[in-house]
């Protein structure tokens, strides 16, 4: 379906459930958020669903969320998924939005295979963002200041402040624009990178406590502790950096955070530096993610996960 023809289609519809990945990112609330937006200002009954409370961190720019356990996906005519590269990355709403006659995708997972009716996908997008972006133009939907808001982070979080190689010439001419239409710069990045919590700081200091080198100290591991983790009481966009941080230590190709889920499983969030090809390595764990930044589930013991993984960074150095 092209994509007028899809603006059509929603204009017919009169309920929209939008939904995006567990743990949602920067760049999933900020480009659902723009989409519940701006589908509302077409006089639509817009409803944006999350498996849990979105956290303080994200709350200033994010739209209202209901959770996914009290959805009612009959009443919807349309399902939406934003940044969301897999149906499982939907947590709970998963078989709803799979059975769903009606639903679309909009990501820049290059490993999305493509699970909607309808699918926008650009894995060459530094951010889901960005496509929503231009797709409120295609629509004629007005962007406001609040959705220029949310898109402006969605921008600056997956692009690592425009740092990471998936930022385009094209990234920055959005985030331009994004700042014409009313989107705050300096506020956005003191909210987001200036403003941090005690439990932040405590955790990196626990992280650090652990941490390892493995294939010549070129891959960096650091855990967090179930039991740590609730003793300070942090939460998951206050650990969104830290695999960022042990990549980024001089002379270290991935840098790879564990935590301990209450579960008892372990997710691990990896970042390389230019080298290996991330995603490849979540996917052959079952994840996935970009080249860059990507993440997967381990129900093996903490030392059976990191020697895997060090096992498969290893064949690609
Ligand atoms: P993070 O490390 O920030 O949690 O995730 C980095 C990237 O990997 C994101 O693009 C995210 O969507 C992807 N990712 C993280 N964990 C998983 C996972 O368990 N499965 C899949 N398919 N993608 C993941
Ligand atoms: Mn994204």
């Amino acid at each position: 379906m092209s994509e007028r023809n899809l603006r059509n289609e929603l204009e017919r519809s009169c309920r929209i459930a939008v939904l995006t990945h567990v743990h949602p990112d920067g760049d999933a609330l900020g480009s659902a958020t723009a989409l519940v937006l701006g589908l509302r200002s077409l006089g639509k009954e817009v409803s944006f669903f999350t498996e849990r409370p979105v956290e303080e961190t994200y709350r200033f720019f994010t739209a209202e969320s209901q959770l996914i356990e009290t959805m009612l996906p009959d009443i919807y005519d349309w399902m939406i998924a934003l940044d969301c590269g897999a149906p499982d990355r939907l947590g709970a709403a998963e078989s709803a939005f799979l059975a769903h006659p009606h639903t679309l995708v909009v990501d820049h997972h290059h490993t999305n295979t493509g699970y909607a009716h309808t699918n926008i996908i650009d894995g060459d997008s530094a951010s889901t963002a960005e496509m929503v972006f231009d797709l409120l133009n295609e629509w004629q939907i007005p962007i406001t200041p609040e959705m220029a808001t949310a898109l402006y982070v969605g921008v600056v979080t997956d692009t690592g402040r425009f740092a990471y190689s998936a930022t385009t010439e094209k990234t920055h001419q959005v985030a331009g624009a994004l700042l014409r239409l009313g989107a705050d710069s300096n506020e956005i990045h003191h909210r987001l990178y200036e403003v941090t919590t005690l439990a932040s700081l405590q955790a990196k200091a626990e992280v650090i406590k652990t941490l390892r080198f493995f294939c010549n100290d070129r891959l960096a591991v650091g855990f967090l502790p179930r039991s740590v983790a609730q003793t300070i009481d942090v939460g998951d966009a206050e650990l969104d950096g830290m695999s960022n941080m042990l990549r980024n230590l001089q002379g270290v190709e991935v840098g790879a955070f564990l935590r301990e889920r209450e579960d008892g499983a372990y997710k691990v969030s990896l970042r390389s530096e230019r080298i290996v090809d991330v995603s490849a390595i979540a996917a052959s764990f079952m994840g996935g993610g970009h080249a860059r930044a990507a993440g997967y589930t381990s129900n093996a013991t903490l030392e059976e996960t990191i020697e895997a993984l060090q096992k498969a960074v290893a064949s690609t150095l």
